[in-house]
């Protein structure tokens, strides 16, 4: 880097911001992250949950504090469906300090800068270059890109300044580290119903000595609660507060969820990553999975666009071409997820698992369950299950294949 140019701007030292310096950075072009606090991985709002395929890209498993199997889901009346085979590992439970540093050393080992206690202000967009104006702790500085890359989360100015539309769906997230909680070894717990989860579910999730307790919502199933409350409700419910006996609570972390892919995720010079683009999963929150996947499909493209100087909005379009597939995938997702929790009260729920926890639809999950990819799982439960046969109507199907 000379003076304040670089080749590429990102805002946003999280996972996505840092595997995406990394990426670029390991290509030979020079990198700068901006991260608006004074350190990086704090504060986090997150289960810390991360697929094995993820895991694989950064390399990172000394940042797990334990590994997950299976899951016993729970209905509103207590019917419980145990879903997993031992030893055959779901996903990864991690630090998200320990995990985002490590991301973020990655990218800084392979030549990325980064400059904390800084935010941009404002930006200008132009046929050769962007520039932007940059608060560094407290100074106002310029620099000179070739495109700008918004990695930074849920509310992302960059997502903001450039106008760039809104997440489908934001949800909220709030969760509790507690320790004494009586899970299952491996296994992690999801809570369903009105009272504890209206529309969606909660979660016990192990992570080493201590559990991730949680729940997210849409604001409108909330009906005036905040997720707060239907954690303390879900910890004095008559069926599991057995299991909250003698926890004791040591954080909390409440934050928010942006699932569906924003209309204009890329403009003329800039693009938008992860959060900022809108790319939680619908059926878990998940977003890490997704948004590493998204860099993947996407580096190669932008390593070439900026090499050449070629970043037009129609050069950007076609660079995001894959994330019209990524959509196309969140909205099935989204359908299938309405139509088997969200739509439902919790009398069609109960009726819904006393189907789940038959063996035969138990097997199927465990054969082709994959926290990734629930669509095909889904699509396979609605033609093969004679009980879930009818739940989609023709118009649901043509939207399902479509
Ligand atoms: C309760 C809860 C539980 C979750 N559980 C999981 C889970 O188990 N697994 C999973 O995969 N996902 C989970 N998620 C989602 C996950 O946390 C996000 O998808 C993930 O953090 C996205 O990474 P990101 O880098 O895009 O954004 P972030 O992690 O939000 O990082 C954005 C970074 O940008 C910085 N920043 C923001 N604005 C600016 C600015 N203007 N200037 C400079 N810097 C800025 C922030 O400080 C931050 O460091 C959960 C979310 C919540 C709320």
């Amino acid at each position: 880097m000379s003076g304040h140019r670089v080749d590429v701007l990102i805002v946003g030292a999280g996972p996505v911001g840092g595997y995406l310096a990394d990426k670029l950075a390991s290509s030979g072009l020079s990198v700068l992250l901006l991260e608006e606090h004074k350190e990086v991985g704090r504060p986090f709002q997150c289960a810390g949950l991360v697929n094995p395929d993820a895991m694989e890209k950064v390399g990172l498993e000394s940042t797990i504090l334990t590994s997950v199997w299976g899951a016993r889901i729970h209905s509103p009346k207590g019917t419980c469906v145990e879903v997993g085979e031992r030893g055959k590992i779901k996903t990864h439970v991690v630090c998200r300090k320990l995990f985002d540093e490590g991301v973020v050393s990655k990218a800084l080992d392979k030549g990325s800068d980064i400059w904390l206690n800084s935010r941009p202000v404002s930006a200008e967009v132009s046929k050769d270059n962007i520039v932007v104006t940059v608060d560094r702790a407290g100074q106002t500085v310029e620099v000179e890109a070739s495109l700008l890359c918004g990695a930074d989360g849920a509310h992302s100015w960059v997502r903001r300044y450039f106008k760039m539309g809104r997440p489908t769906e934001l949800m909220i997230g709030f969760q509790a580290e507690l320790v004494g909680y009586s899970g299952a070894e491996g296994r992690l717990d999801m809570f369903t119903g009105e009272e504890v989860a209206p529309g969606l579910f909660a979660w016990a999730i192990p992570s080493g000595r201590s559990w991730r307790i949680g729940v997210w919502s849409l604001a409108n199933d909330l009906k005036g609660r905040s997720c707060e409350q239907l954690y303390e409700t879900l910890l004095n419910h008559p069926i599991w507060k057995e299991r909250f006996a003698g926890a004791k609570e040591v954080a909390r972390y409440c934050g928010p969820l942006p699932c569906g892919i924003v209309a204009h995720p890329v403009k003329q010079r800039v693009a938008l990553f992860g959060d900022a683009v809108g790319l939680c999963k619908p059926t878990t929150g998940g977003g890490i999975g997704k948004a590493f996947q998204q860099i993947d499909e996407m580096a190669e493209g932008l390593i070439k666009a900026v090499q050449t100087n070629r970043l037009s909005l129609s050069d950007m379009k076609r660079i995001a071409k894959p994330l019209k597939a990524m959509k196309k995938d969140q909205k099935r997702a989204r359908i299938l997820r309405d139509l088997f929790l969200t739509d439902c009260d919790d009398d069609k729920l109960e009726k819904t698992f006393k189907t789940f926890a038959k063996p035969q639809v138990v097997k199927l999950i465990n054969e082709n369950g994959d926290i990734e990819k629930p669509v095909a799982l889904g699509i396979k439960m609605l033609k093969e299950v004679p009980e879930f046969r009818s739940m989609a109507a023709g118009a649901t199907w043509a939207l399902l294949k479509g």
